[in-house]
């Protein structure tokens, strides 16, 4: 399996999962369908699926140009089958989605949405978190509560430390400024800042990160109870 990680937008990454055996591929999130459309053609890759974690348009923007264009099957959670659009595939918490290859657990992960879910392919090993966790960071709280985001993010923490995350946007610089500013002692943070910093300069993605850098670094999965947690996600807000 192979993963191409595919800049949209402004800051988003749409991601393509490239089964090389059956030349054929998902693409988690589609932002735009165009530059998911050129990798594709241009090495003659089949599109048979596009994963979508939530229903906002920075994610789910590419969906109908893809599936015209491709045929591919659009799979997303059962309660959003009303807002992912041109949805064919409804999946539920803690089910497995298995097509060929490709077969990824899904985790129902509220918080940043109602519907949000994750995709976990455990299998490689990686997970797609969409914008509930990102690397040093997570998401904003738009239609769940404090306590769902809390649990949502405490799930991660449980999977394998060597586990690869690929999440929705690359704000990964500034979430570290956020993290420095309220630990500012960490040292695996001002070593994984190095890092990130030497990756940008080169105009190279963040990620992925790992589940063990995150335990480690990102003040949102050390936060050890849901006050503390709400605290610093409000100030986050206006960071
Ligand atoms: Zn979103
Ligand atoms: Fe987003």
């Amino acid at each position: 399996m192979i993963i191409k990680i595919i800049p949209c937008l402004k800051d988003n990454y749409s991601y393509l999962l490239i089964d090389d055996i059956n030349n054929t591929s998902c693409v988690i999130d589609p932002s735009e369908a165009d530059p998911i459309a050129e990798i594709l053609d241009k090495n003659n890759i089949r599109l048979d699926f596009i994963l979508n974690t939530h229903h906002h348009y920075d994610h789910v923007g590419g969906n109908k140009k893809l599936k015209e264009k491709y045929g591919a099957k659009i799979v997303g959670y059962i309660d959003d089958k009303n807002r992912i659009p041109e949805i064919d595939i409804t999946v539920k918490d803690k089910q497995i989605w298995k097509e060929k290859k490709f077969e990824a657990k899904i985790f129902h992960i509220p918080g940043h949405t109602s519907g949000h879910i994750c995709f976990y392919f455990f299998n490689e090993k990686i997970i797609f978190s969409g914008d509930t966790l990102f690397s040093l960071g997570c998401g904003r709280i738009f239609e769940g509560t404090y306590s769902q985001m809390f649990n949502s993010l405490k799930f991660f923490k449980d999977l394998p430390l060597d586990t690869n995350i690929y999440c929705g946007h690359e704000y990964t610089l500034k979430n570290s400024d956020f993290c420095l500013k309220y630990d500012p002692d960490n040292e695996n943070l001002k070593k994984k800042i190095i890092i990130i910093k030497e990756k940008l300069e080169k105009n190279l993605p963040t990620l992925p990160t790992t589940i063990k850098d995150e335990i480690e670094c990102n003040i949102f999965l050390r936060s050890k109870n849901l006050v503390n947690f709400s605290k610093l996600r409000d100030l986050k807000d206006n960071f």
